[in-house]
Order: structure tokens, then C-alpha cells, then sequence
């Protein structure tokens, strides 16, 4: 059984305007990550929304000194981008369909994602969204430590940063043992 683990496609992360954008590299792969996800909607396939979610101000989370305010608690920053939400929308009452709030990069850490994919049955997690050298990455490396099967989309994974990204895409394929296509 396969999942697919949609991760931070929202604004903040990918419109112009978005907090903390990754800009046209994220815009790009909105057909993919659409179509993608529309697939595996309609396989009946588990599709994980992981979203980011943040509480202004808050002193005591790491990314607060790293990052400025983003995906904020409440804000149309947390929409998905483009497309996407509209598919969302669209499914969201499917059981087969899930939004997660994470707070952190991975979308395992301090979440129930392990046991929904558990229970389920599912060994093999196929990743899109943004950034690939960041949630995109932390997922994948917890993916691998918890013995899941690992899938990335190439076309529908996307950075700030072009070094990071290939670097990424190199790193799921040689030291995780993923399936880059
Ligand atoms: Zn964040």
C-alpha cells in the first residue's frame, strides 16, 4: 500500500507574495503536484495533506530565530497554493483524504502520521511539495529511518535553492535508497 505525503504546498511557501517563498521554482510544479494528487485521490490511495502551522511569536520554537513568520495559526498564509486547494476542497470529506498540522520540518515529528500509515498498512511513501531540501528532506530521512519505501517526484518537488535541491535529489536516491521519478 502507498501514501502520498503532500507537503507545505501553501502560500507562504510558493505565491509571490507568500512569507517565506521559495517563488518560481515552487509555482512551476503546480500542474504536477495537482495532477499527482488528483491520481492518487482518485486510486482511493491515502493522501496526507502535512502542513506547516506556527503561533506568532512564539519564543520557544527553534525555527522563530531562523526564519520569519510563516504558515501562521489561522491565516490564509496556510491555504494551499494555486489549484491545489481547489482539489482539496473538492475531497476533503473523502476518507481517504487527510490535512495534517505539523510543526515541525518532517512531517512524522510530533505527529500521528506514523500510526495513520501503519494502520493502513502502507509501506511506501511517495513525496511531493516544497522545500525538497528541507520538509521534503526531513520527511524523507524519517521515512527512511521508520522503514517505509521511499518515492520522490522530481517535477513536483521544489526549492529557494537549486543547490539544495539537486543536492536533495541526490541524497534521497544514493543514501535513502529512494525512487527519484
Ligand atoms: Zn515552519
Amino acid at each position: 500500500m502507498k501514501a502520498l505525503i503532500n507537503i507545505d504546498y501553501t502560500h507562504d511557501f510558493v505565491a509571490d507574495a507568500g512569507a517565506l517563498t521559495c517563488g518560481k521554482p515552487g509555482q512551476v510544479i503546480e500542474d504536477k503536484i495537482t495532477s499527482l494528487t488528483k491520481e492518487f485521490i482518485e486510486n482511493g490511495d491515502y493522501v496526507v495533506f502535512a502542513i506547516d502551522v506556527h503561533d506568532r511569536g512564539d519564543e520557544f520554537h527553534p525555527e522563530t530565530k531562523l526564519f520569519p513568520p510563516h504558515n501562521l495559526r489561522g491565516t490564509s498564509g496556510r491555504h494551499l497554493f494555486g489549484a491545489l486547494q481547489k482539489v482539496y476542497e473538492e475531497n476533503k470529506e473523502r476518507s481517504n483524504v487527510v490535512l495534517m498540522d505539523k510543526t515541525r520540518y518532517s512531517a512524522f515529528a510530533g505527529t500521528d502520521l506514523e500510526m495513520k500509515l501503519r494502520e493502513r498498512g502502507i509501506t511506501e511513501v511517495h513525496l511531493v511539495g516544497v522545500c525538497t531540501d528541507i520538509c521534503v528532506l526531513h520527511t524523507a530521512v524519517d521515512a527512511y529511518n521508520k522503514g517505509f519505501e521511499i518515492v520522490v517526484y522530481k517535477e513536483a518537488v521544489a526549492s529557494f535553492n537549486p543547490k539544495g535541491h539537486e543536492w536533495a535529489l541526490g541524497h534521497f536516491e544514493q543514501s535513502l535508497g529512494a525512487m527519484v521519478k
